[in-house]
């Protein structure tokens, strides 16, 4: 049996983790099971039905109200003890990932992140990106239960051909103080609102060529105009122009919009490792040299500024 970690906003799934679940579904173990945990759980049950699973076991705990990374993992440990699957997955999201690297940590077992294929025996045998993808690992997973995460964007979310029993299990999970220390108290902005880079379509991705924060306003307006969002490079959220849930790269979102529109963006390896699956790049850069040619499908040579504004004078006519 594989245990797939399920991330969740209040019963809204993490689409990474339908990846995660597709991805599940493609190791050849007839019998998928999810966890889900914290408030809003159960609103998860109909779409992992969808997806294949077999059984989702519901955590709970009236104190888990939010994202709490150690309590979710004593919440995967205890379906671990109780259902003893032969790997746990979760998706190579930044909270997939530190669930996962948490139920490692304390039930000392090694923790394989970012796979994209993974052979079940003895050993389990992965593969997986490293170095932001630029380099591939082959590694053996000995252990008494496998633990990994799914590379990002390596398959569509798909719904199983036939959908799972779907069977409930309700659980509380028994959590101390320690447990919580680290979990979401507050959320301050537009958090959660509109489409989130990772799952856009087509993307305008300023770097440090727009030169300020108000030079981004004429991405923002493209942006609008193509049904897309605002991505940035780090060089841009480090000057403190955008926010960190706009940053592409190894350190950022991982991206794969039909349309990835780089202005002003070098293409620096940590940058492209999170744009290369994107469908269509375009580069628009004054320097014909620049590294993100080399990844770009079209590059239009030219200062941003005024191509920018071109192209929306152009969609607006
Ligand atoms: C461990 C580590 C992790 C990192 N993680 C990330 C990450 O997640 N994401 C990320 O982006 N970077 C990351 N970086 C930083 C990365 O190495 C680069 O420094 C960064 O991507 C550069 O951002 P940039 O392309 O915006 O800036 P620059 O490299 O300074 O490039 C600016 C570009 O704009 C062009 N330009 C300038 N003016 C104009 C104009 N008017 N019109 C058109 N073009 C113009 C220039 O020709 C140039 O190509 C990481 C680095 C490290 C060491």
């Amino acid at each position: 049996m594989i245990l797939v970690y399920v991330d969740h906003e209040n019963g809204e799934i993490d689409p990474l983790s339908l990846q995660a679940i597709t991805f599940a579904r493609s190791l050849g173990d007839d019998r998928i099971e999810a966890i889900v945990v914290g408030t809003g759980a159960a609103n998860c049950v109909p779409t992992l039905t969808q997806y294949g699973a077999a059984q989702i076991h519901v955590a709970e705990h009236p104190r888990l109200t939010d994202y709490a990374p150690v309590a979710a993992a004593r919440a995967v440990i205890e379906a671990m003890a109780l259902n003893k699957p032969k790997l746990v997955l979760g998706a190579g999201s930044a909270r997939g990932n530190e669930v996962m690297a948490h139920v490692a940590a304390i039930t000392d077992q090694p923790l394989a992140t970012d796979c994209f294929t993974i052979a079940i025996g003895s050993p389990v045998q992965v593969t997986r990106a490293r170095w932001g993808g630029n380099l591939i690992e082959h590694a053996n997973l000995h252990a008494d239960v496998a633990l990994a995460t799914v590379m990002q964007h390596i398959v569509q979310p798909e719904p199983a051909s036939t959908p799972g029993p779907g069977s409930i299990t309700n659980f509380t999970i028994t959590l101390t103080d320690a447990d919580l220390l680290v979990r979401v108290i507050e959320r301050i902005g537009d958090v959660g609102g509109g489409t989130s880079i990772a799952d856009a379509k087509v993307i305008v991705s300023g770097g440090r060529g727009v030169g300020s924060a108000v030079g981004f306003a004429p991405l923002v307006e493209l942006a609008a105009q193509l049904g897309g969002v605002v991505g940035c490079s780090r060089a841009v959220t480090s000057e403190g122009w955008r926010p960190h849930d706009d940053q592409v790269g190894q350190t950022g979102t991982k991206v794969a919009p039909d349309l990835y529109l780089a202005c002003g963006i070098s293409g620096a390896t940590q940058h492209i490792a999170g744009c290369k699956n994107s469908k269509t790049i375009v580069a628009i850069n004054t320097d014909p040299e620049a590294p993100i040619m080399s990844h770009a499908d079209y590059a239009i040579i030219g200062d941003l500024h005024q191509v920018v504004p071109a192209i929306i004078a152009a969609l607006r006519s």
